[in-house]
């Protein structure tokens, strides 16, 4: 092929499946903070959405133990024997059920398990409730899929959580799931035992609604016990709830790409027969790894916790010291969900107004260095989240240049 020949244009027009999403913001907020790191600009980066800890040495051995025995091929399409039942014992733990291993599918990370969910469940036209603010591809994951995302606003006196009541009048006749996302990202919320019974009675009256229960920061809990699950609160759900979980957030295995679901078998199937049609398995060396992770010894969760909680109390404290900055406290993940309506309208030095949160986010990246996602992002504005899954002196310094930007602003 000649150089001419290599930069003709070809003929790819995008699906129509394609032309109805985006790719997800955080990743072009991270593409973005790439960018101008690699300018040279020194960037406080808080959008990152995964822990700045190494993964556990005990977890590391595990995959190079895995790699030296030869696991090194296709395994079962549902994940090995032994990453199944290390699985099973973790929602033993987690959620107090005995799942059989016709109710549990591995994938490459709780995001293919989900996309898969609602690959394996929606036909055009089909709903999926979205309580707002929301995880950034949950709707696009629906739109992907032919369903349709219903976003059902939550409120900042409902602490961001979807309220029995307002779960009631979401449900529609094309109502196919709810997704509920506890703790949340980016809110942080965490949703209470009898929070979850009044959802779970709401749900008994709609016998043909699901629930994708996405419990991924599950672990990461700052109320002193792990965030509850639907499925504890109502066993009779189990087999309407779809829990999804994996081992990226809490153990910081972000790019092993393990996750896993356990639901109802009819649908644990139809998810199955999609990926031994995609990628057949997740990798069997990963797979190992998160064995150790599930089953090995669980010190690093707690030890990891408490410092979010650390960073987390600087983050809020330091905050909310800013005029015109309302951080939300979480009570789980490693977000804080900051209401910035009080910068809506101000004037930036070069004497440009701030009309929306992404005006916000721009001059937070350009005169403060830091980069932040906008709430429009999460269905919830005028917002911006910041990560804490970064270091405290990260964090200090960034909300220091923060409040040096907005001080900056006239009114
Ligand atoms: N769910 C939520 C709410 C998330 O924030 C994320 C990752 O950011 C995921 C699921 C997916 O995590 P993973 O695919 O790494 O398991």
């Amino acid at each position: 092929m000649t150089a001419a020949t290599a930069a003709l244009p070809g003929s790819f027009r995008p699906s129509a499946r394609v032309r109805r999403i985006q790719p997800s913001p955080s990743s072009s907020a991270a593409a973005r903070v790439r960018q101008l790191k690699a300018q040279g600009r020194a960037i406080l980066d808080l959008t990152i959405g995964e822990p700045n800890f190494d993964t556990p040495q005990h977890v590391k051995d595990a995959a190079v133990a895995a790699i030296a025995a030869g696991d090194t091929k296709y395994t079962p399409v549902n994940g090995t024997p032994e990453l199944r039942e290390a699985i099973r014992g973790a929602l033993r733990r987690a959620v107090g059920i005995e799942y059989a291993d016709s109710e549990l599918t591995v994938g490459g990370g709780g995001k293919q398990v989900i996309f898969l969910a609602f690959m394996a469940s929606l036909d055009a036209g089909d709903e999926v409730l979205v309580p707002a603010p929301y995880w950034v591809s949950y709707p696009d994951m629906v739109r992907a899929n032919e369903g349709v995302p219903v976003i059902v606003p939550t409120s900042a006196e409902e602490g961001y959580k979807l309220t029995a009541s307002a779960l009631e009048a979401a449900i529609g006749r094309r109502t196919t799931w709810l997704v509920l996302n506890s703790p949340g990202n980016p809110s942080g919320a965490v949703y209470t035992r009898p929070e979850l019974t009044a959802i779970a009675e709401v749900l008994r009256r709609h016998p043909a609604v699901s629930v994708l229960s996405d419990e991924i920061y599950r672990e990461i809990s700052f109320t002193g016990e792990a965030a509850p699950s639907l499925v504890s609160v109502a066993p009779d759900l189990r087999h309407r709830v779809l829990v999804v979980n994996g081992v990226s957030k809490a153990y910081a295995m972000t790019g092993w790409r393990i996750g896993y679901a356990a639901g109802d078998p009819a649908l644990i199937t139809a998810i199955n027969t999609l990926q031994s049609q995609t990628s057949s398995c997740p990798s069997s060396i990963s797979q190992a790894a998160a064995v150790a992770a599930l089953s090995g010894p669980q010190d690093f969760v707690a030890e990891t916790v408490a410092v979010y909680r650390q960073r987390r109390d600087a983050a809020v404290s330091g905050l909310a010291a800013i005029d015109g900055l309302q951080p939300v406290e979480p009570d789980g993940a490693f977000y804080v969900y900051v209401d910035c309506t009080g910068l809506i309208g101000r004037r930036t030095p070069d004497g440009d107004v701030l009309e929306n949160d992404q005006d916000i986010a721009l001059y937070l990246l350009e005169r403060a260095g830091v980069a932040v996602i906008q709430g429009s992002a999460y269905g919830w504005s005028p917002f911006f989240r910041i990560s804490f899954a970064t270091d405290l002196d990260t964090i200090v310094a960034a909300v220091d240049a923060i409040a040096a930007a907005v001080v900056e602003l006239a009114i």
